[in-house]
């Protein structure tokens, strides 16, 4: 009679399901950190906002140094001494005036962005101490975490070694019993404790308890679990 040793195969798979869901787990960790993607994404975006605030100041001191260009040769028209006509004289002076008009929004402008950028600048050095200090302090979980995977598939294989062991004691038609038992109910073996079945606690009835005390292959007329009297 084998259900003691289906006991034992089953005891064998649950703890190879729990190593494998271990394992499993301990990947899934490695592979996916939620808070390193958000520590890439914060710096990331920054760096977009910088890129974006360089191209405007760059578009920004274009117009300046077009309009600085246009003043200074206005500039040189009226203090050459070759202009002298009042009139062109005034209109050259109002020409320079109505470029400083110009001008002068654009140096604020100027001015904002640099303010901004060096924000920017000091909020992106700030993301990439905090991400290099998470990387380190992720480089030493990651080492306990391959430690781990590394000790769990181990275990994974001894615990595979040993179930062939196992169902070596065991007739095939009983192992296709508890497979399928199992397939149904997640678990097919039901220690009998205190008179009832241990995975749906129904009383058992003197037939049942005594075929299972007996040794033979008793199962649970509720669950249909196969029934062992340890
Ligand atoms: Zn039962």
């Amino acid at each position: 009679m084998s259900v003691r040793q289906l006991n034992q195969l089953q005891d064998c798979d649950l703890e190879i399901e729990s190593t494998d869901k271990l394992s499993a787990l301990a990947t899934a960790k490695l592979n996916e950190n939620e808070e390193l993607r958000r520590a890439k994404a914060l710096l990331a975006k920054s760096q977009s906002e910088l890129d974006a605030l360089l191209k405007l100041q760059k578009e920004n001191d274009w117009s300046i140094s077009d309009i600085t260009g246009k003043m200074t040769v206005a500039n040189e028209s009226l203090y050459s001494g070759r202009v002298r006509n009042p009139k062109e004289l005034g209109s050259l002076q109002q020409e320079l005036e109505s470029l400083k008009k110009q001008r002068d929004p654009l140096e604020e402008t100027a001015m904002g962005y640099m303010e901004k950028i060096e924000d920017t600048q000091k909020r992106i050095k700030k993301f990439e101490d905090d991400l290099k200090s998470l990387e380190s302090r992720l480089g030493a979980e990651h080492k306990s975490l391959h430690l781990q995977i590394e000790e769990l598939t181990v275990k994974l294989a001894q615990l595979k070694e040993g179930r062939k062991k196992i169902i070596l004691a065991i007739p095939p038609e009983e192992l296709n019993f508890y497979a399928e038992i199992k397939t149904r109910r997640g678990i097919a073996v039901a220690k009998i404790d205190k008179g009832t079945c241990g995975r749906c606690r129904i009383s058992l009835s003197s037939a049942e308890l005594q075929k299972a005390r007996s040794g033979k292959m008793a199962q649970c007329s509720s669950c249909s679990r196969i029934l062992y009297f340890e």
